[in-house]
């Protein structure tokens, strides 16, 4: 992957575009040029090889914490680090990363070996941490911070004014759909913020993932629409899963709700448990699903 990255130029915005618009395991770097102080909001797997644009950066805002964001934080050791209050300190060490995710401990050790060799992982100790509607006054532009948990409990938007250019970080609009399926994540909270992400006083709707960038209000939120289907087409998956008898948590599980029956990884397992979880108790509260006296869970 030697190809030069593809930028986009917003004013003082520029966006760095990951391999295939930043799809996962990379990401799309955005770099703010303040006439005082130059930010980075995180840094995906394409941090490594922009160069002097980004590592002359003195602060790296975070939308949120995850191994995927985190990959260049390696390359800029003297530059500034915040989070969400409640995501930093997940930034912070190993342990606190661990239980973010909520990976069981037989695992965490292998997921320890595979962020250091894939995502260059390095703990910020001194990472700080920033609440809801923080702004960063940068010289001719500026910075607000608007919290729209769900992926994870302190991600947040990153608002660029007056660019006009909304971070969305991990409300990515992919075709794999909304992800809530961490300790810190939360159906509930995604579900509020994918309202509240439509009314965004935005022009330039920036993705972590393959999407990419949206320059046109109606392409935005024709892609927005169809990210939160994703929820409701997963319940009705679950009430089919359901269809031919009773099910327990962990043969659900097994079926696999979100990711591909072949597609393994350390997390996945957990992932899966937590995201189901989720959908049944919305499923239950609104009488559709119901648990039988073995503990499994019904079509009702
Ligand atoms: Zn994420």
């Amino acid at each position: 992957m030697t190809d030069p990255v593809q930028r986009l130029d917003f004013g003082r915005v520029s966006v760095f575009l990951g391999h295939k618009s930043g799809k996962y395991p990379d990401g799309n770097q955005v770099v703010v040029r303040g006439s005082d102080t130059r930010v980075a909001f995180d840094t995906p797997l394409v941090a490594n090889r922009i160069g002097a644009e980004l590592d002359a950066a003195e602060l790296i805002l975070l939308g949120h914490v995850h191994e995927d964001h985190m990959a260049g934080l390696h390359r800029l050791p003297r530059a500034a680090v915040q989070a969400h209050e409640l995501d930093v300190d997940a930034v912070r060490s190993w342990d606190a990363l661990r239980r973010h995710y909520g990976v069981r401990a037989a695992v965490a050790d292998a997921l320890l070996d595979k962020l250091r060799r894939e995502f260059f992982y390095v703990p910020r100790p001194d990472a700080s941490g920033y609440a809801d509607g923080a702004l960063w006054e940068l010289g001719r532009t500026r910075v607000r911070a608007l919290h729209m948990p769900g992926h994870t409990a302190g991600h947040c938007v990153l608002l660029v004014e007056p660019e006009g250019v909304a971070f969305l970080g991990d409300i990515d609009l992919t075709g794999f759909g909304p992800y809530y399926g961490d300790a810190s994540s939360s159906l509930a909270a995604f579900r509020a913020t994918l309202a509240r992400v439509a009314e965004l006083p935005a022009a330039i709707w920036v993705t972590s993932h393959h999407r990419g960038v949206y320059t046109d209000r109606g392409r935005f939120q024709e892609a927005l629409a169809a990210f939160a289907a994703h929820l409701e087409q997963r319940n009705e998956r679950l009430v089919r899963m359901l269809a031919d008898g009773a099910k327990s948590l962990d043969e659900l599980a097994a079926m696999r709700l979100v990711y591909p029956p072949q597609y393994e990884e350390l997390w996945v397992d957990d992932a899966e448990r937590r995201t189901i979880a989720q959908h049944l108790d919305e499923l239950v509260a609104a009488g559709r699903v119901a648990l039988d006296d073995a503990g499994r869970f019904v079509h009702t």
